[in-house]
């Protein structure tokens, strides 16, 4: 079983069209309070990503913001949370990752996509062995998913590899197949330093 105590959370810097996705990312983030489970995000105050911490401030939770210095004022830095600022956007990867027993992505663009690519990336070597997840309760993530598929039918990802991104529609079942989460039995039989 995996024991969870922090989630690191990527999502849009902006709100998306639909106002549904940021009283999504609010109710992700109240909900993650609830259960007592620290949230590490990008540490904005607008978009997706700020809808997300005022929830899980708002339930009472602890939320930890890892933001470049040089975007402190783009993104608009939420005065509300723990901020660590960092110089990069490699280095705030990074520090979100230490930070983190799981990693979900929720709707969001490329800053999003490329978060996400990265720790599953990472997951397929076992460079980190924590579970990663897709909350997607509206189809958004639907074509992500399909490339996927094609990329395991045409040989570029193995089944097992496909399976590490977990899909689901609710934070709550997410987090209930997390909790039961295994690490994969793969080509290595621990962890290495992702250093
Ligand atoms: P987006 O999904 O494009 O709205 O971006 C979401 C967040 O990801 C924003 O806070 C971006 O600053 C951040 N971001 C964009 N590219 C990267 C990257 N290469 N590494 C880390 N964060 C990034």
């Amino acid at each position: 079983m995996t024991r969870i105590a922090r989630i690191c959370v990527f999502c849009g810097a902006s709100p998306g069209r639909d106002p549904a996705h940021a009283t999504f990312a609010r109710a992700v983030g109240g909900a993650l309070a609830g259960r007592g489970i620290g949230l590490v995000y990008g540490g904005g105050r607008v978009g997706l990503m700020g809808a997300l911490a005022d929830g899980a401030l708002d339930a009472g939770g602890e939320v930890d913001g890892v933001i470049p210095r040089r975007l402190v004022d783009r993104e608009l830095a939420h005065p509300g949370v723990r901020l660590h600022l960092v110089d990069t956007l490699h280095e705030r990867k990074a520090r979100m990752a230490e930070l983190s027993d799981a990693f979900v992505a929720l709707p969001g663009g490329l800053g999003t996509l490329e978060e996400l690519a990265e720790v599953l990336s990472w997951a397929q070597l076992e460079l980190h062995l924590k579970p990663v997840g897709l909350l997607d309760p509206t189809g958004y993530y639907d074509p992500l998913v399909a490339f996927l598929d094609r990329a395991e039918a045409e040989g570029f990802l193995g089944a097992a590899h496909r399976d590490l991104l977990v899909v689901e529609a609710e934070i709550e079942s997410l987090l209930e197949r997390f909790a039961a989460h295994r690490t994969p039995a793969g080509r290595w039989n621990q962890a290495v330093g992702a250093g």
